[in-house]
């Protein structure tokens, strides 16, 4: 990647960079996921270069998925994985971790994982970024999407664990959202939060074989009974949000999986409700990316970050609120006004 930064010709070497992608090596990608990685300035300023010669021409299914550790992600997108490169499929799987940053050390990005498919010539695995910050890996993860897109990638697969926001991260660059669930006891809704059901497009409930079938066919039924009774999407055809059973493991129920993808994207695609999507998501992360490089060209101004951190100091000792302190950072003039 050195030799990138620092070659003169910087402009020939993305040339070169882009042309390699475009013609779908998988090498090529992987450098350019590196450079726009890379928090350097000059890195930065090439990854935007890139992109830019890259455009967005091409496109490709973007498929969100969550589960919480051990529920069967990397066997799920594994045997996923194999099936739609066996039908001659591109795939790609970016993965957004937000624990990995505070472990040091991310599950996702463990080498072991997915093994197959990471020999399969028609699939290209990234693990996550270490970053510190969640909006971080998000626009990496965008900006990789579109290079794998650029790359000539069909499926691009973005998975992430159950913590937090980064499920809400994960829908918002994503096409469809599905969320991996293992069989629960009795008819406890796993504590799942309302807003993950409220995202999730498809619900697989893993591990539907051997001794857990039957407790996976009754989990998988109340799924579909609480998604019945939350709502009905008037951007969906009749019977989704949909809740089913597969086994990752016996690979049963992922081509039933992959027909139920299809029936919805060909049907938003249809009906306008896949392209006004990704219009959507795109203004969101052209608003959220202003928000986060205006913050950071504030922190970058030593001025002003002494009076961040003193109205902080403030908030935090609780001598004001911080509506009116941040007021106070964004307008001087604010608290004379009132
Ligand atoms: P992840 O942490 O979500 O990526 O989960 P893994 O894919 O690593 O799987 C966790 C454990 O569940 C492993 O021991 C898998 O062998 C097992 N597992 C995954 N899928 C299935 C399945 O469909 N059926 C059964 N019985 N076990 C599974």
């Amino acid at each position: 990647m050195d030799t990138v930064a620092r070659d003169v010709r910087g402009m020939t070497m993305i040339d070169d960079l882009a042309e390699r992608l475009r013609a779908g090596e998988r090498r090529a990608l992987a450098r350019a996921i590196t450079l726009v990685e890379s928090a350097r300035a000059d890195h930065r300023a090439q990854a935007a270069e890139l992109l830019a010669a890259l455009g967005t021409a091409k496109q490709a299914l973007r498929i969100g998925l969550s589960g919480t550790p051990g529920v069967g992600k990397s066997t799920f997108i594994e045997a996923f994985g194999l099936m739609l490169t066996a039908q001659g499929l591109r795939v790609a799987v970016l993965a957004v971790d937000p624990s990995s940053a505070r472990s040091g050390g991310s599950i996702l990005g463990d080498k072991t994982r997915m093994e197959r498919l990471s020999r399969d010539e028609l699939a290209f695995i990234r693990p996550s970024p270490s970053q510190t910050q969640l909006g971080g890996v998000a626009r990496r993860t965008r900006e990789a999407v579109a290079l794998c897109e650029a790359a000539g990638f069909d499926v691009v697969l973005i998975e992430t664990v159950g913590v937090g926001q980064s499920e809400t991260v994960v829908a918002e660059m994503s096409d469809l959202f599905v969320l991996l669930l293992a069989p629960a006891g009795g008819d406890e809704l796993q504590g799942v939060k309302r807003g993950i059901m409220e995202i999730a497009d498809l619900i697989l409930v893993n591990k539907a074989d051997g001794e857990l079938k039957s407790q996976a066919l009754r989990t998988c039924a109340d799924y579909a009974g609480a998604l019945r009774l939350m709502r009905k999407r008037p951007e969906d055809p009749e019977g989704f949000p949909k809740a089913i059973a597969v086994s990752a493991l016996e690979t049963q129920g992922l081509d039933a999986a992959w027909g139920d993808m299809q029936t919805l994207i060909n049907w938003r695609r249809d009906n306008g409700i896949w392209a006004a999507r990704r219009r959507d998501q795109a203004r969101f992360w052209f608003h959220e990316e202003v928000r986060v490089q205006l913050l950071a060209r504030l922190r970058d101004d030593p001025a002003m970050r002494a009076r961040l951190e003193a109205a902080e100091a403030d908030v935090a000792a609780g001598r004001v609120l911080p509506s009116v302190a941040a007021a106070g950072v964004v307008d001087p003039a604010f608290p004379a006004k009132t």
